[in-house]
């Protein structure tokens, strides 16, 4: 007997799905082993997400668990991270953080487009989206709080902007959740006496002169009367370029204020498709007639990713939920003929119709050519979407949210589920890890106290390598999450050691949104890239042949943690020195203040109060605990923790552990010594 062909599908949405399904119809256990990807363990069922955000369906019931729905699949919740089309293999990201790898005979591309709100700026950051079930509880929640803001609120105008909706797009989904947003606003203001009528604003923007471009003129037309009458409204051949905290900005300069702004305009290609070698268009994978990625055998692309000639008529398929189930279930038919050595049959599909829900229980539709509006085709268009739920528990659910939204008012409830913000703090002893080499990169770290070492091992002979030395104000960790991929060094508290942790999520949102970082790590990566000894090995060689001891010069002046900014002043201004050591009772250093450092507080105090300056303690403008090297360390180390940091000098202790200061070391020194020994190499023997 042979062994069974494995088909992997990557993505478990209207298409993946389906395909799964066709295809464990089609072919026994034995033929086939279908393996399918997935991100979430669970299927989102988009065209209802309006009526989660609105309130009348709980978000469960949207999403349906793949591993109940798809007997016979191995369903996987991992993300894929690459396919190596000519070796036949998928690269997922493993639970661990780590690449795994899994080869496929044939793999099925289905991951469909993410929301990207980037386009127009502020977007990202003042919409909400409307793509996961995620989106559609936090834009619901927003609704609420909204409310309950402008109950509270005294002040007429600011409850205005509480209660003022913007919805930008009025395809489907911007028509859907407007209609949603204005019913669970409107209906719900009988629970909120301060709340008068004239208060409530849903205004609906879109870039064209009609809305729903999708449908024919008569029922566009009924649609906008029905969402006029139900007191939205509809802004034509408006364009939006720019959201702030306040509203957003249209193309003539005019502002529309309102505290929620929903994007429903604006897809993106998911970062595999991005990153994928493959023909594409507009950012969508070109496929053959029968969905076979242009140029392949063997991997096949459908749904939302993909751009698939329809037979039937000729056109593109539309970026819709029927079109991916379609395509879904004939790309399983495909690759069954394919197994069998049969021909395969192009994507051929006459569309049913489309449906609108337009808010107030009523709706638009088209149904094999026939036009149907008002509450028949709303009752439809719910009875069409029961019968499409993946599963019966599904349906159940739905049918019951539905029922209770028929006899009960919509549930105001909400339940913050902010999860704890992923920024913690962590602690390490000397010697402890913080992460080896070839771990996963899941997270960013910034010194709060202490050094570590980043040291890289030898593959070869496994000799290590010191590549920095960090300290306080520094961080680590920044590579591998940018270029997503494991460690390419461990590090090693040198000292004890506090640090700010942050998650990939969270420090990626940071990076982004904060310039000073992002000039800070492009000037690390930088650095840490330039490998520093392997561009001068003479210096490394003749640095690392002594120990720091060797080269220790007495510390500069000293201070005590007591003294003042006045005491600061009188010492730099009768002695000849560019730094002091700040110096705990026991002799442990607990800062650096250099002639700078004095000359920025000169400048802040000067604009105080005289009894303001007086007595101010240094520690308040030093530089808290500084980097160090310990007597014992090789010079090298001493010479690359300057180099990484731009310092002239750096502070010597008896130990990392003690922290006693015994002196200081100096580059210029250092130097020097490599100078004599270069010199003495390379000066002409005499015979
Ligand atoms: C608000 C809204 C309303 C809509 N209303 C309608 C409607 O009324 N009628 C209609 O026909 N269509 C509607 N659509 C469109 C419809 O939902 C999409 O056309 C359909 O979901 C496309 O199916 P798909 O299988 O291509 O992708 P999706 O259903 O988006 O599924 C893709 C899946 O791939 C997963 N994925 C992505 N990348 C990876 C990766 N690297 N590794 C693993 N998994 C990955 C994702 O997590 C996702 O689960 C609506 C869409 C939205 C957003």
């Amino acid at each position: 007997m042979g062994t069974a062909t494995r088909v992997v599908i990557v993505g478990g949405g209207f298409g993946g799905v389906k395909c799964a399904r066709a295809l464990r119809r089609r072919l026994t256990a034995e033929a086939c082993e279908i393996v399918l990807f997935n991100r979430e363990n669970h299927m989102v069922f988009h065209p209802l997400l309006p009526e989660v955000a609105g309130a009348s369906l709980n978000p469960d019931a949207v999403a349906a668990p793949l591993r109940q729905m798809l007997t016979g699949v191995r369903c996987r919740t991992e993300s894929v991270r690459a396919i190596d089309f000519a070796r036949q293999l998928i690269e997922y990201e493993a639970h661990d953080g780590h690449t795994g790898t899994l080869p496929y005979d044939h793999v099925v591309i289905a991951c469909g487009r993410s929301a990207s709100l980037g386009a127009v700026p502020g977007m990202a950051y003042h919409a909400f989206a409307l793509k996961s079930v995620g989106d559609a509880m936090a834009l619901r929640s927003h609704v609420i709080q909204q409310l309950e803001n402008a109950e509270v609120s005294n002040e007429a105008a600011q409850r205005r902007w509480y209660l003022s909706f913007l919805v930008i797009g009025a395809g489907f989904s911007g028509v859907e959740v407007a209609g949603e947003i204005n019913d669970l606003v409107r209906h719900s203001r009988r629970f909120y006496p301060n709340i008068s009528p004239g208060e409530i604003s849903v205004t609906l923007v879109h870039s064209r002169d009609h809305i729903l471009p999708e449908i024919g003129p008569e029922l566009r037309t009924f649609a906008e009367e029905k969402m006029r009458d139900a007191g939205i409204t509809i802004l034509l051949n408006e364009r939006v370029t720019a959201a702030t905290s306040d509203g957003v900005v249209l193309q003539d300069g005019r502002r529309l204020r309102g505290a929620t702004v929903v994007s429903t305009v604006g897809t993106g290609v998911p970062l595999l498709v991005e990153h994928m070698e493959a023909p594409k268009e507009r950012g969508s994978l070109l496929t053959e007639a029968d969905m076979r990625l242009k140029g392949s055998a063997t991997a096949w692309a459908i749904g939302d990713c993909a751009r698939i000639v329809n037979a039937h008529d000729g056109s593109v398929s539309p970026p819709t939920g029927q079109f991916a189930e379609r395509q879904g279930r004939q790309v399983a038919e495909n690759i069954a003929r394919v197994i069998a050595g049969q021909p395969t049959t192009p994507f051929s599909y006459k569309p049913l119709g489309v449906f609108c829900a337009i808010g107030g229980r009523n709706a638009v539709a088209e149904i094999l050519g026939r036009r149907v509006s008002g509450f028949p085709a709303w009752f439809l268009w719910r009875s069409i979407y029961l019968f499409k739920m993946p599963s019966w528990s599904r349906r159940v659910k739905v049918g019951a949210d539905w029922m209770w939204d028929l006899l009960f008012a919509r549930d105001l409830v909400n339940l913050k589920t902010d999860p704890t913000e992923r920024v913690s703090h962590a602690h390490f002893r000397p010697g402890d890890f913080v992460f080896h080499q070839g771990d996963p990169a899941l997270n960013f770290y910034s010194v709060e106290k202490g050094t570590l070492d980043i040291v890289r091992a030898n593959e070869t002979d496994g000799t290590e390598e010191l590549v920095a030395v960090v300290g306080p104000g520094d961080f680590f960790g920044e590579m591998a999450l940018i270029e997503g991929r494991a460690r390419s060094a461990s590090v090693r508290a040198r000292t004890e050691v506090e640090v700010t942790t942050l998650g990939a999520q969270v420090f990626s949102r940071i990076s982004k949104a904060l310039a000073p970082l992002q000039q800070r790590l492009a000037e690390a990566i930088r650095q840490r890239s330039t490998r520093v000894w392997t561009r001068m090995p003479e210096v490394h060689a003749v640095l690392s042949r002594e120990r720091v001891s060797t080269f220790v010069e007495p510390a500069p002046y000293s201070l005590e943690g007591h003294n003042t900014f006045e005491d600061a002043l009188a010492l730099f201004a009768t002695h000849h020195a560019d730094t002091v050591y700040v110096l705990e009772d026991d002799g442990r250093i607990a800062g650096v203040l250099t002639r700078t450092d004095l000359l920025r507080v000169v400048e802040v105090l000067s604009t105080r109060p005289l009894d303001e300056r007086n007595g101010v303690s240094i520690r308040h403008f030093m530089t808290p605990d500084p980097v160090v090297v310990a007597v014992d360390d090789l010079a090298s180390v001493g010479a690359l923790m300057m180099w990484n940091r731009g310092l002239k000098s750096l502070p010597v202790v008896a130990s990392a552990q003690s922290g006693r200061v015994v002196g200081c070391l100096r580059a210029e020194t250092l130097m020097q010594q490599v100078l004599r020994t270069v010199l003495l190499t390379h000066q002409p023997t005499t015979a």
